[in-house]
């Protein structure tokens, strides 16, 4: 009996079907509909001036038949919250019935109730139902035409933030294009764009304070019509801008030049990180784009900052209005510093004052003060997020918003949307809701680490554990090359970057420290790994190979920890320097006099060290590895067949032979020193300073007394 089952659902059509379910989402078996959605999702998401980093969705409406009852069934295939059209798949598609969608209406009780309507969409999945519906679902579900395009492109937003914006888009377009006053994407936007969706002849609509949003019978044709709109947007933008939008240069505006400008970057990062992290630990990313630095040197600077972002995603990651800094471009840091402390002061009862100024009952907490822009006339933009993405991503966010006033001002004038109705989406509890369903942060999310002697062994290993757990990491090596592709492998600019270094250069340690600086902006542990062995009896240790060691690993962690110092104390976050010393450091074992007393000095430094940054909240700490062979390029580099040789054993077998010295018998490994200093720096041990952790598998002569 079963066997017969089975035979007759294989024939019914319905089981042919079955892979485009959501539960099986097989590529070549996805109707044509999707298939055409995806790909013109990816073409639109990836030029920016059509739509920014995850702004905007699109959709399509296709008849697919539900294997659960053999019947078709119109199915709304649209981009999930949270998603990007860039890189959309179909895992980012949510997938919902269309009728029931629009059957949802007899519900609706009204613009003040509009938001409940969010939570019955899941009762209207197909299947598993996909990614989960943006609140911008009704805008696609509820136009009757099979495909939509939601997008929030530069040239149309300036139209839509322009004071006269609906005089300009009825000039621009003569009705083809409908303007639509500001109103906060739900349900009533929804019923908005089935109104202007009916009449042939409109193609699309601006949506006031917002973007655009287009529809067609085929992908094809929405894809035509979206950039009909956006390239007829830009070109009269083009032709009707008056000169200078922004008001005439400002001399003492002007930038400085590229190296003075990264250096002077360098130097502020860590003490704007400060300002930005006062409440939330947070990264950063700079631009010194020309877009960015010609904004900074105009005389409507002030006035226009002061008018805060424009489209509704955007001021979610860039803050109702960035902080700027007004000292002149040249003056000393401490009156810089004592300024910003000002600024920073007055941003913060602004904000707040801002918040109690909307607030109701049901509004979600504040979210911190502190700005996520901060604006430095004649340096360029610093912003600021929970991880390099996201400080990146406001970034450009304020550069779209840059855009959009440029072309705002120049054909009329930016007016965005109220303060009151800015905040409704800041602090929207849908927003919230997204916030919530956010994955709980790593342990060092939110940290930089920069790992020296990254790119080998030991030090290769930490940096990878330590990109595991979220911290943006700094590959600092001597082999350039390598620390470059390490740092690729980790992720590339958002995970990782590598820079050349020679700790023992003080001249290159300053470099480095800064360069690790302008990618994250600043640095909050320090692994001092980098080393080499050069082993030998007295007699037989000359001078060069003493120097050698003595200036990679006493000196080098020392300069490396001098250099780190100001960029520590400056961001008031704490840290954490970590000395990767070695079981030599205490054990005196021959013929290795230099490199094990280079180690103690290593060692000592850090119980000096943790006496002397306690005050700034830096743990200092150390690790003893011993008889570290796989992976490590001092074994590879000859020290370990000169070992073998010594004991009598294959090179292979080294490390297991070290293994039966000990007290556990096991071999050590990279990852296990990856491991001590993760538990260093994970908040495991919050309160440890001035530690070495013997990881050696237990070699009697090196415990520690
Ligand atoms: P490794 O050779 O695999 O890695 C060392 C890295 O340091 C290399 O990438 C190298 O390019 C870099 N480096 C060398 N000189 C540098 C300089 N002047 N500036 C910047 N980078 C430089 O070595 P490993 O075995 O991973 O050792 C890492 C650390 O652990 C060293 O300090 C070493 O003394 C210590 N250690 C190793 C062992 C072991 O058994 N492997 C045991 C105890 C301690």
């Amino acid at each position: 009996m079963p066997a017969k089952k089975r035979t007759a659902v294989k024939k019914r059509p319905a089981k042919a079907a079955a892979p485009t379910a959501p539960s099986a989402p097989a590529v070549p078996d996805l109707p044509q509909g999707v298939l055409d959605l995806i790909a013109r999702s990816n073409r639109l998401g990836s030029d920016p001036t059509i739509t920014n980093y995850g702004g905007g969705n699109t959709s399509a409406k296709v008849r697919q038949l539900n294997p659960a009852t053999g019947t078709e069934v119109e199915l709304l295939y649209v981009k999930g919250s949270g998603g990007d059209l860039g890189t959309l798949t179909y895992a980012g598609l949510a997938a919902i019935e269309r009728d029931r969608l629009v059957a949802l209406d007899a519900q609706y009780r009204g613009v003040d109730h509009e938001d409940e309507m969010v939570g019955l969409f899941p009762f209207c999945s197909f299947g598993a139902g996909g990614a989960t519906p943006s609140i911008d679902t009704p805008m696609h579900g509820l136009v009757d035409l099979d495909h939509v395009d939601h997008l929030h492109p530069d040239a149309v937003i300036a139209l839509a933030c322009s004071a006269d914006g609906e005089k300009l888009v009825q000039k621009i377009w003569g009705g083809a294009v409908a303007w639509v006053p500001w109103k906060r994407p739900g349900w009533e936007l929804g019923k908005t764009m089935r109104e202007l969706s009916a009449n042939p002849d409109v193609i699309g609509a601006v949506l006031g304070g917002h973007g655009l949003t287009a529809w067609g019978r085929t992908s094809a044709e929405v894809e035509r019509r979206s950039k009909k709109i956006i390239r007829e947007a830009q070109q009269y933008l083009d032709s009707a801008s008056k000169p200078d939008p922004f008001g005439a240069l400002v001399k003492s505006r002007t930038p400085l030049p590229e190296a003075g400008r990264r250096a002077r970057a360098a130097q502020l990062f860590p003490h704007l990180r400060a300002v930005a992290s006062a409440d939330r630990r947070m990264v950063g990313h700079f631009t010194d784009s020309p877009v960015v630095l010609d904004f900074l040197s105009r005389r409507k600077l002030d006035k226009l900052v002061a008018l805060g972002t424009s489209c509704p995603d955007h001021f979610l990651r860039t803050k109702v209005r960035p902080l700027l800094l007004d000292t002149p471009v040249g003056a000393p840091l401490e009156k810089v510093q004592a300024r910003l402390a000002e600024l920073h002061a007055e941003y913060r009862v602004e904000y707040q004052a801002y918040y109690d100024r909307h607030a109701t009952a049901s509004t979600p907490a504040l979210r911190g003060a502190d700005p996520a822009i901060i604006l430095v006339p004649g340096v360029g933009m610093f912003s600021f997020g929970a991880d390099k993405q996201t400080a990146r991503v406001a970034g450009e966010f304020y550069v779209n918003a840059i855009n959009v006033m440029r072309g705002a001002q120049g054909v009329s004038r930016y007016a965005p949307v109220s303060e009151a109705d800015k905040f409704s989406v800041e602090y929207w509890q849908l927003e919230e809701d997204k916030l919530a369903r956010r994955p709980k942060p790593k342990a060092l999310a939110g940290k930089v680490a920069l790992v020296t002697g990254g790119a080998s062994g030991i030090g290769l290993a930490t940096a990878e554990l330590f990109a595991q757990h979220g911290a943006c990491v700094v590959i600092a090596d001597l082999d350039a090359a390598k620390a470059a592709t390490v740092a690729a492998d980790l992720g590339g600019p958002d995970k990782a970057v590598g820079v050349a270094m020679d700790v023992s250069d003080p001249d290159a340690v300053t470099a480095g420290l800064a360069e690790a600086v302008l990618a994250f902006g600043g640095v909050d542990i320090v692994i001092n790994n980098a080393g080499i062995t050069r082993a030998g009896s007295l007699a037989d240790t000359s001078l060069r190979d003493w120097d050698l060691q003595y200036s990679i690993m006493p000196r080098g962690s020392f300069l490396v920890a001098r250099a780190a110092e100001p960029v520590l104390r400056a961001q008031k976050l704490g840290g954490d320097i970590i000395n990767v010393c070695s079981k030599n450091a205490v054990f005196a074992g021959p013929n290795n006099i230099a490199y094990s007393s280079a180690k103690a000095a290593q060692a000592h430094m850090v119980r000096l060290l943790a006496a002397e940054l306690g005050d700034i909240g830096v743990r200092v700490n150390g690790i003893n590895p011993d008889g570290v062979v796989r992976g490590s390029g001092i074994f590879a580099g000859g020290w370990g067949a000169s070992r073998a040789k010594t004991y009598g054993v294959a090179e292979d077998d080294l490390g297991k032979y070290y293994a039966q010295r000990t007290v556990l018998k096991e071999e050590v490994l990279p990852e296990h020193i990856a491991k001590a200093a993760l538990a260093l720096t994970d908040g495991s041990l919050p309160i440890t300073t001035g530690l070495l952790i013997p990881v050696d598998s237990g070699v009697t002569q090196a415990f520690l007394r």
